[in-house]
């Protein structure tokens, strides 16, 4: 039996990025506010739908994380060499689906969002539970969800649902660059984590399951606010490493400019 290991999957979720330069109809005063600025939609489902307004002071809702590390690191979307990160003057929400969560697993994604909050500087908020099942060709913007993006999902597959969870892959993760309501600068948005079921469940059947399985669902939840694998396998973002179960130099340097991103 191989150790369980995790993918990235970004590919397919860049395509459903916002487009810039097509007028809507229906401006709103933001709108107006932004005069002579095209405000920016997305395609889903062969409609076009306006970009959200975002819900923002223009402040930061958590202080940044200070980086007092360095190591290897690096980011799955860049542009201009700056990383695409969430912004962190919103709030980011996150639901669960826990249809197929192994016994053991209670408290583990929790734990390992609030995790990731502390060495991010992103704010997270929980919405509570959803039937929405967890996959990478989600809809961005969901009537279920409002005018917004749709949170990011934390759901449980098997490799017959998800055949990318098959073999050792116990985990996946990653969000959608999409651009803001106006211009061209990118965010990331509507994040996706998806674990396998069985082989957490396995796990959470050895000695230190929990907190290897929750090692697991760290690594997923980086990859959602932007990191990419490293081939250092001292680090928790080696894209094999059961090795590792805290953050290593890199990760904490590449979780705390994660966080660091512009605002809107
Ligand atoms: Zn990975």
């Amino acid at each position: 039996m191989g150790a369980p290991t995790r993918i990235a999957i970004i590919l397919g979720l860049g395509a459903a990025a916002a487009g810039a330069g097509i007028w809507a109809t229906g401006a709103t005063w933001e709108d107006i506010t932004h005069m002579g600025q095209p405000r920016n939609v997305l395609e889903i489902e062969g409609q076009e739908i306006r970009v959200p307004q975002a819900q923002t002071t223009g402040e930061r809702l958590s202080p940044a994380v200070a980086v007092s590390t360095t190591g290897e690191h690096s980011f799955l979307f860049t542009e201009d060499e700056e990383p695409t990160r969430y912004d962190p003057c919103m709030e980011l929400a996150w639901v669960h689906n826990p249809a197929g969560m192994p016994d053991g697993a209670e408290g583990l994604v929790a734990s390992a969002v609030a995790d990731i909050e502390t060495y991010t500087g992103l704010a997270f908020s929980y919405e509570g539970e959803v039937d929405e099942v967890a996959h990478f060709d989600r809809a961005l913007i969901q009537e279920e969800y409002g005018d917004r993006f749709a949170p990011i999902i934390i759901g449980w597959s098997d490799e017959e649902s998800t055949p990318d969870l098959a073999g050792s892959t116990a985990g996946l993760g990653g969000s959608s660059s999409v651009t803001g309501a106006y211009g061209d600068q990118r965010f990331l948005a509507a994040g996706v984590v998806i674990l396998d079921t069985e082989d957490l469940g396995e796990l959470l059947g050895e000695s230190n399951g929990s907190e290897r399985a929750e090692s697991i669902i760290r690594h997923e939840l980086a990859h959602v606010v932007g990191l990419g694998h490293v081939e250092d396998s001292t680090e928790l973002m080696h894209a094999e490493n059961m090795a590792a179960a805290a953050w290593g130099p890199g990760d904490r340097q590449g979780l705390a400019i994660a966080g660091a991103g512009p605002c809107q």
